[in-house]
């Protein structure tokens, strides 16, 4: 009897072993880490970052670097620093340290294609709010490896390998692009942090790019002929030697005629407040202007500006630490402009799901190191879609010559992608990569216009 039995599972393991080896060869393919290396390099303000080598068994590599904020959300995964005298503090040592001691050993011999797994695995490692123990420039850094090494591994682009991951349908983003720089970005030299434009008219992403290097060095000659030409900020938009924030929109409006455009034809103004790093509490303080102001005023000087020079777009028109003041401008201008959670939400699924309930943005800013992870920002922007909002991903102000971003961008689909301005390499390769993306065979089609179809710019045409 006892024999009979198991000649029964003998043979139904005979008959199942077939279909169990098809089953194992039609699944994701497996690239098991074999190793992370971390290493110190230099980012576009001279200060040191981290680097993250990750190779596979079969001696495919992925390689990736950390950015770094200089006006920085409260509630994002933290950039570790030493400390100390050396280097102004900024030096990378212990975040090196975290991925050969920590990070390295525990990934090793996971497959690389389960980015969700390799995370998980990251987080496992740190139970603290805002990745006080790895750093989230550690975190960041190998999770990102761990993405180009596994597109590398299925011999496709990496927006591709994204675009198969996470289910997405891939696009070419609407670039925003930065022509003034301002708050931290340039020494506080005017409060206003990001002064833009975006060519939703475009029908290209290479017109885009035309009409932005137009304006960009029509701004600059203004500037000139003012006498009040004075190099490039942190993100390579012309330092603001203005009197008044206002006078920056009335030279960028100025700037767009002088290109040949039409302003709110097909170039709009889309504007970065970053209101955090000049009030708190629902006080702010203009200090060109030596102007104080409360929550209410500050939304009602931004709604005349909405009014009067065509902008499209704001992000952080309030500070972080003010939810209240954020719904009420989501409640005013929220069908005619897109409001942008960047500090508000540092890419943190959570605070983008209560933002949404609280109808306090209709956009997120997505940029993967305040996150630490890359599940962990695309969590974020599913969160943000399925609010029905639109999504921006992102460049910090300290950058690299790593463009991840341009293909996370395009892979997910996120529709705009804002990188800083239209001079320096640790821009322009992103901007760059874009063009080389959408000379692929199977290249995904430029978005255009459609992120801002529920703004007033969109609403009028
Ligand atoms: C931003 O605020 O959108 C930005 C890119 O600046 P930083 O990287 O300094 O936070
Ligand atoms: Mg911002």
């Amino acid at each position: 009897m006892v024999q009979t039995v198991f000649k029964l599972f003998s043979l139904i393991g005979f008959i199942l072993k077939p279909l169990t080896i098809i089953q194992t060869k039609g699944s994701a393919q497996v690239s098991k880490i074999q190793g992370l290396k971390g290493r110190r390099v230099w980012d576009s303000r001279g200060c040191p970052t981290v680097e993250v080598d990750v190779i596979l068994e079969n001696g495919v590599r992925g390689r990736a670097i950390a950015p770094a904020g200089a006006s920085r959300g409260a509630r994002e995964a933290l950039d570790l620093r030493d400390g100390g005298d050396s280097l102004r503090g900024k030096d990378v040592q212990t975040a090196l340290n975290g991925i050969q001691t920590r990070i390295a050993p525990a990934l090793i011999g996971i497959n690389a294609q389960d980015q969700r797994g390799v995370d998980v695995a990251i987080l496992a490692l740190d139970n603290s709010e805002l990745k006080e123990q790895l750093g989230g420039n550690a975190t960041v850094a190998a999770s990102l490896a761990v993405l180009h090494a596994a597109a590398a591994d299925n011999g496709i682009p990496l927006w591709r390998h994204i675009a198969n991951y996470f289910q997405s349908t891939p696009s070419i983003p609407l670039p925003e692009i930065q022509i003034f720089g301002g708050g931290a970005h340039a020494g506080r030299r005017v409060d206003i942090q990001d002064f833009m434009i975006m060519v939703p008219g475009a029908t290209s992403f290479d017109e885009v790019m035309e009409i932005t290097s137009e304006v960009y060095f029509a701004a600059g000659d203004l500037m000139k002929r003012k006498g009040r030409l004075a190099g490039v900020a942190d993100e390579g938009g012309w330092w603001p030697v203005f009197d008044s924030n206002e006078e920056a929109l009335e030279t960028l409006v100025a700037a767009i005629k002088l290109a040949g455009e039409q302003p709110g034809e097909r170039v709009v103004i889309s504007l970065d407040i970053a209101a955090s790093e000049f009030g708190k509490n629902g006080q702010y303080r203009l200090a060109l202007e030596d102007r104080a102001m409360d929550s209410g005023q500050l939304i009602d000087m931004l709604g005349r500006w909405i009014d009067d020079y065509f902008i499209a777009s704001i992000e952080d028109p309030v500070g972080e630490d003010d939810p209240e003041a954020m719904q009420e401008f989501q409640r005013r201008y929220g069908d005619q402009v897109q409001v942008v959670g960047d500090d508000y939400l540092v890419t943190n699924a959570n605070l983008v799901k209560t933002a949404a309930r609280e109808n306090a943005c209709n956009a997120l800013l997505v940029k993967v190191n305040q996150a630490g992870t890359v599940t962990e920002a695309v969590d974020a922007f599913h969160a943000a879609s399925e609010a029905g909002w639109q999504s921006i991903v992102s460049a910090r102000s300290g950058e690299t010559e790593d463009a991840s971003i341009s293909h996370l961008s395009t892979g997910l689909g996120s529709g705009q992608l804002k990188v800083g301005s239209f001079t320096r390499s640790e821009r322009m390769v992103k901007w760059n990569e874009c063009l080389r993306i959408q000379d692929e065979e199977d290249a995904p089609q430029f978005v255009g216009g459609l992120p801002l179809k529920n703004t007033w710019w969109g609403k009028k045409i």
